[in-house]
């Protein structure tokens, strides 16, 4: 039977939960046990799939083909342990499955309920989780403490509480501690205010975790100990890391967190194995050199709508030990040719997926310009549809050449609707998902970077290259450097003759890792620091 760590957030959203529990898991793993981790998100979209990048950030992609909450990216990333399908709810979900149940009339005429029937179906997808095996299963509850929506989630967790043994579940509340400049102190006040919310629920927090921007000294540990009924050894200060979020294990063992846990829990586990870890952020924090990588999108002003792209470049980094500078272009500014010098001045161009027109002539320009000038170009889903087109336009003649996403009734849709897609209407978990196998071309410089003949990547999109114009795009130097098993579908593709120009319709980014670089992200900075050298 698996026990139960409980990550809740107050005062403020964008504390950075997700990489707090992350950053649990991995000192978990580091101690030996074995761990699932789940995120709970109490909106009613039924999962984040249609949601607005500008809303809701990115949208990760598990290998098992569910369209995610960009949290488990970071799960991924610093447990190096896949998530799944189980690893993401929505209210929205749940509320669909009781209201199915309901209309298939299994809850035989009772009246359904908020508790037990909702609360019962939460409960049922956390202990989802409870596989042969797993030692801890640490659940994430999205949003903040006194949100509406969120009530049903907090009585699920506090009821699990009940029934598994309070030494079987530990409760983890993480706050916030701001500095007030003009009284020139730090306010405990928000923290008593958002723990007194979960204790009028009945939950009572093992440990409060305290996110700041300066040092918390002794008298205010004392105080938030005492206000929010948590024992001083279990107030851990998460100050801002200094060089970069993979600090953060570090720097909660260093408090006794994952000590705390293992006590609470009564799990004997040696100390946190933390070496690799921390000979990665060594060399995180000392690089050897900085690269340039202009990264040309559509959403270049948020953070999160590229979460695991930036992250993914940063592995990439690690791998030559370099340090990198991201160099957001927005895609727009691209389109009227007469800004070029932004793009041409990187030693690296990455053009990332999306959807919509917007700023797609942008993208292809920033193409064009790589192409030409042979900048190292990584081109990603909608990434690689623009390198198509580019090529197909610029090379082989096609002037009008377009994907069907864009334009319907383009002369050459070199870019166009997968059959499967055809009459699809629901637009929720509808696009091709998930991982499926990519058989490599040997002696490109796609089978270099992984070494190997077939590989398994993740996916989301709708639009595929044409089967009707491969010959073409071919004969013009298009190299189709990775296809499905049967050719059909074209995976990645590269130009003859340019130092390293590799784009892919699926998506690489999310399955790098800091102790694991995604051999494409490496290859790409390789590739960079060999540009960066010829310019200098
Ligand atoms: N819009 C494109 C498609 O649906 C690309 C999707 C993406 O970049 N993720 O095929």
């Amino acid at each position: 039977m698996a026990k139960y760590i409980f990550i809740t957030g107050g005062v403020v959203s964008s504390l950075g939960k997700g990489l707090t529990a992350a950053s649990i898991g991995r000192l978990l793993i580091s101690r030996g046990l074995s761990i699932r981790m789940q995120k709970l998100d109490p909106y009613l979209n039924v999962d984040p799939g249609t949601m607005s990048p500008f809303q809701h950030g990115e949208v990760f992609v598990t290998e098992d083909g569910a369209e995610t909450d960009l949290d488990l990216g970071h799960y991924e990333r610093f447990t190096g342990q896949e998530t799944s399908r189980k690893s993401n709810f929505t209210a929205g979900r749940i509320y669909w499955e009781v209201l199915k149940k309901e209309r298939r009339g299994d809850y035989l005429g009772g009246t359904v309920q908020m508790i037990p029937h909702i609360t019962d179906e939460i409960k049922s997808c956390i202990r989802a989780l409870d596989e042969d095996g797993v030692d801890v299963i640490l659940c994430e509850i999205g949003g903040t403490v006194g949100d509406i929506e969120g009530l049903t989630f907090l009585e699920a967790i506090r009821q699990i509480g009940l029934e598994e043994g309070r030494e079987n579940v530990m409760y983890v509340h993480l706050t916030y501690v701001p500095f007030i400049k003009a009284a020139g102190e730090v306010k405990t006040k928000p923290s008593q205010q958002s723990v007194a919310k979960l204790r009028e629920i009945g939950i009572l927090p093992d440990a409060l975790i305290c996110r700041t921007e300066v040092d918390l000294h002794d008298d205010v540990r004392r105080k938030l100990s005492l206000f929010c009924n948590v024992p001083q050894h279990a107030v851990i200060v998460e100050k801002d890391v200094t060089h970069s979020i993979y600090e953060l294990p570090v720097v909660l063992s260093e408090q006794g967190l994952d000590d705390l846990i293992m006590v609470h829990l009564r799990l004997a586990r040696p100390p946190a194995k933390l070496d690799e870890w921390r000979e990665m952020l060594g060399r995180l924090i000392h690089p050897k050199g900085r690269v340039k990588i202009g990264v040309v999108g559509k959403y270049s002003e948020l953070q999160d709508a590229y979460k695991s792209i930036f992250e993914a470049i940063e592995h990439g980094a690690l791998a030559h030990a370099q340090a990198v500078d991201i160099i957001k272009i927005p895609a727009e500014e691209l389109e009227d040719g007469t800004e070029p010098d932004r793009l041409l001045h990187v030693d690296g161009v990455l053009v990332p997926g999306g959807f919509g027109g917007r700023g797609v002539e942008g993208k292809i320009e920033a193409i064009r310009l790589a192409r030409e000038h042979k900048i190292p170009l990584l081109g990603i889903c909608l990434g690689m549809q623009c390198a198509v087109i580019e090529f197909a336009r610029n090379v082989c003649g096609l002037e009008t050449a377009q994907s069907t996403e864009f334009d319907k009734s383009t002369d050459h849709p070199v870019v166009c609707l997968m059959e499967e897609q055809e009459g699809v209407k629901d637009m929720g978990g509808s696009m091709r998902l998930g991982a499926s196998p990519a058989h490599l071309q040997p002696g490109t410089h796609a089978a270099r970077a992984y070494g190997a003949r077939v590989v398994q990547e993740r996916h989301r999109h709708r639009y595929e290259v044409n089967t009707a114009y491969h010959d073409k795009l071919q004969k013009g130097g298009l190299i189709l450097s990775a296809t499905n098993e049967d050719g059909t579908l074209v995976e990645a593709v590269e130009v003859e003759g340019h130092p390293w120009f590799v784009a892919t319709q699926f998506h690489p980014e999310f399955k790098s890792q800091p102790l694991h670089p995604h051999p494409l992200f490496s290859a790409f900075i390789g590739a960079a620091i060999e540009q960066a050298k010829v310019k200098t």
